[in-house]
């Protein structure tokens, strides 16, 4: 059965199948198979793929399979959930990068924010210098 939900707010996020959706996000069309990705590591809970425009020898995306719109909207509906993608992370990191990695989570357009589904930047692979203008 399909009923409309709307967590953190965002009136247009559907539960579908047991999954919570958004129509024309990009990031729940590659957890649903709709569109390819590579991934690299995933659970019941979340998904970890190569992003496609990598900027360091590690950049990998964690995202939650359900749809929230940012960090701060996950922390607010699904406190666990936000631990089980830092933790996934934390997965990649340890197979890829030594276990020390930098996730970043672009919050908003102004801060470089293009894909309203929550995800984090598994950034490592290399010593990083600390840049974020
Ligand atoms: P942000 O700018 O923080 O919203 O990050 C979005 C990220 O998604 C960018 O680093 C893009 O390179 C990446 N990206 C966009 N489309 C895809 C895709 N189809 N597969 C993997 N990564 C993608």
């Amino acid at each position: 059965m399909t009923s409309t939900t709307s967590p953190g707010g965002d009136g247009s996020t559907r539960r579908e199948a047991g999954r919570l959706t958004a129509p024309d996000c990009l990031f729940c069309r590659i957890v649903a198979g709709e569109v390819p990705a590579t991934v690299v590591a995933e659970n019941e809970a979340a998904l970890a793929f190569r992003d496609l425009d990598p900027r360091a020898p590690v950049h990998v995306l964690v995202v939650p399979r359900d749809h929230h719109a940012d960090v701060v909207q996950l922390a607010a509906a699904d406190p666990a959930l936000l631990a089980a993608v830092v933790l996934l992370g934390d997965e990649v990191a340890e197979q890829e990068s030594g276990g020390q990695f930098r996730l970043v989570f672009n919050t908003g357009s102004e801060a470089g924010q293009s894909v309203f589904h929550v995800h984090g930047h598994v950034i490592g692979g290399t010593r990083l210098g600390w840049s974020p203008a």
